[in-house]
C-alpha cells in the first residue's frame, strides 16, 4: 500500500499498537499520553523495535571499526 516506514507505537495501559509513519512517531505519543493519560508517560515505540534498531546501530559501529 504505502512505502513509508511505519513504527509500531505501543501503549500497554490501553492494550493498543497502532502503527504511525515514524515522522509522525512523537506526535502520536505526546498527543495519545496527554489526551488519555494526563501526560504520563505511557505510550511509547514497541520495545522489540527498540532493541532492533539498538542492535542494528551496534552492527554499524562494529563494521566501521
Ligand atoms: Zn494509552
Amino acid at each position: 500500500m504505502d512505502e513509508a516506514p511505519a513504527v509500531p507505537v505501543v501503549c500497554e495501559a490501553c492494550g493498543t499498537t497502532t502503527r504511525v509513519p515514524l515522522s509522525e512517531v512523537a506526535n502520536t505519543v505526546a498527543r495519545h499520553n496527554s489526551r488519555l493519560h494526563d501526560g504520563a508517560d505511557e505510550a511509547g515505540v514497541d520495545p522489540t523495535l527498540v532493541e532492533q534498531i539498538r542492535d542494528l546501530a551496534a552492527d554499524d559501529l562494529i563494521e566501521e571499526s
